[in-house]
């Protein structure tokens, strides 16, 4: 079957975002907002600039500045009602990007298995390739049978606990998680999280935890961090980010929270790539938080104004895409959703479909070339065995401005 990784190699994600770029495309593909972070996190970021302490210019602590490792201590000693040590339980990492790749490198060895949820975030595979390991992918099934509207939920996409079990070996050694999840914008539930806790502790597993999207959640619900959970502080990393936080993507200022022990590795990892971040921008993330503390599950946090404005993104989106036959499957946080396009493409055949590549490549291609809309094919968040799923979709950013939202409705609307 032809995938959109094997007939465009693995580059097509930055292909497909300079395509956008370069065809004007009204761009819902790659995933940040185009609107600025809130006025108090650039006034921190002007601040820092103009302040006459020239020491925020030069380098500082090789793990984390000191008064953003402090910040992250507090606000993170809150949310996992325990003291997180700042000095050694937390590392500032170039992004959670960077976050991802010390976790990774530190934990996984070559021929160690890594159990990857999917649909998954695509640099997972390639990361934990990278150093020898092995992914191994947990399918997050739509509904079994095919049930058309339990389909539309993120809820109803879940994993078999039979399935994760059959696939344990000797040589298991993680698990990666990301909830709120990238693409399908899944967030783990109470008993989901629950199993995967009981398969790390009695198989030994490590889990690296990517919750760079854990402020953004929707419809009243709450993240949950499964490094809370007992049995769990001390066989987790968890990864954060700062772009994500205060959408502040280009910033690429992340984080990583777990047991000292598993942190040493990381920052042996960290200290060989990178050495430290840039002071100005660790400041000026480390005051931002420091007034979001103050303002934590109050109606002037941040945090809480993102997710509501992002869930009334979402929900004008979706109601856009039934009303054209598309179906969405509904994220309950995050950035992205997925998009069913494969119904539409039979019943309205707006562009010419062949055989010789994905479907949801060709669709994308056709609509940024023809009617300059942006979206990224979902077949490259799922593994090859799984592609047939993948290419019925593409996944959309509704983390943009409203005229951003207005100018691709408008498109959709008339798609064809
Ligand atoms: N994890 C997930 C699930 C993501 O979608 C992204 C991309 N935004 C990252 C990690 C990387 O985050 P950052 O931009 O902070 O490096
Ligand atoms: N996480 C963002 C996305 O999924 C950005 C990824 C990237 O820049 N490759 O769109």
């Amino acid at each position: 079957m032809p995938s959109a990784k094997n007939s465009a190699g693995k580059r097509i994600f930055a292909e497909i975002c300079s395509m956008a770029i370069e065809n004007g495309a009204v761009n819902l593909g790659q995933g940040y907002p185009d609107f600025g972070p809130p006025e108090h996190v650039l006034e921190a970021l002007s601040n820092v600039a103009r302040s006459d302490n020239p020491l925020l210019h030069q380098y500082c602590r090789v793990f984390g500045h000191i008064p953003l490792v402090e910040a992250l201590g507090t606000l993170y000693s809150r949310v996992y009602d325990r003291k997180v040590n700042p000095l050694t339980e937390i590392l500032v990492p170039i992004g959670g990007y960077g976050g991802l790749v010390c976790a990774i490198e530190s934990v996984v060895k070559p021929g160690d298995e890594v159990l990857i949820f999917e649909p998954f975030f695509d640099c997972y595979k390639e990361m934990v390739e990278t150093v020898g390991g092995i992914p191994i992918f947990i399918p997050l099934h739509p509904p079994e049978p095919p049930d058309p509207l339990r389909q539309l939920d993120s809820d109803n996409w879940t994993f078999s606990e039979e399935y994760i079990l059959s696939h344990i070996r000797p040589n298991t050694k993680a698990v990666l998680l990301n909830s709120p999840s990238n693409p399908l914008g899944k967030l783990f539930s109470k008993s989901e999280l629950e199993i995967i806790r009981d398969v790390c502790i009695e198989f030994d597993l490590t889990c690296i935890s990517d919750e760079v999207y854990e402020w953004i959640v929707f419809d009243e619900r709450k993240h949950m961090k499964i490094a809370a959970m007992e049995g769990m502080w001390e066989r987790t990393l968890t990864i954060g980010s700062a772009g994500k936080a205060f959408s502040a993507t280009g910033w690429k200022l992340g984080w990583i929270i777990g047991p000292e022990d598993l942190m040493e590795r990381c920052q042996k990892v960290f200290q060989r790539c990178y050495y430290r971040c840039p002071t100005p921008i660790q400041e000026a993330v480390a005051r931002s938080l420091e007034i979001e503390i103050r303002n934590l599950d109050t109606s002037d946090s941040y945090f809480v104004t993102l997710s509501k404005d992002l869930q009334r993104k979402r929900d004008w989106v979706v109601k856009t895409l039934l009303e054209i036959g598309m179906k969405p499957v509904i994220p309950r946080a995050g950035y992205f959703l997925l998009v069913e396009i494969s119904t539409f493409l039979k019943n309205r055949r707006p562009c010419h479909i062949t055989d010789h590549e994905a479907e949801d490549l060709q669709f994308t291609k056709w609509a940024i070339k023809e009617k300059k809309f942006g979206a990224i094919p979902a077949s490259l968040f799922f593994d090859s065995e799984r592609q047939n799923i993948g290419q019925k979709y593409i996944r959309l950013c509704f983390a943009k401005k409203d005229s951003t939202l207005e100018a691709a409705i408008d498109i959709l609307m008339n798609l064809g």
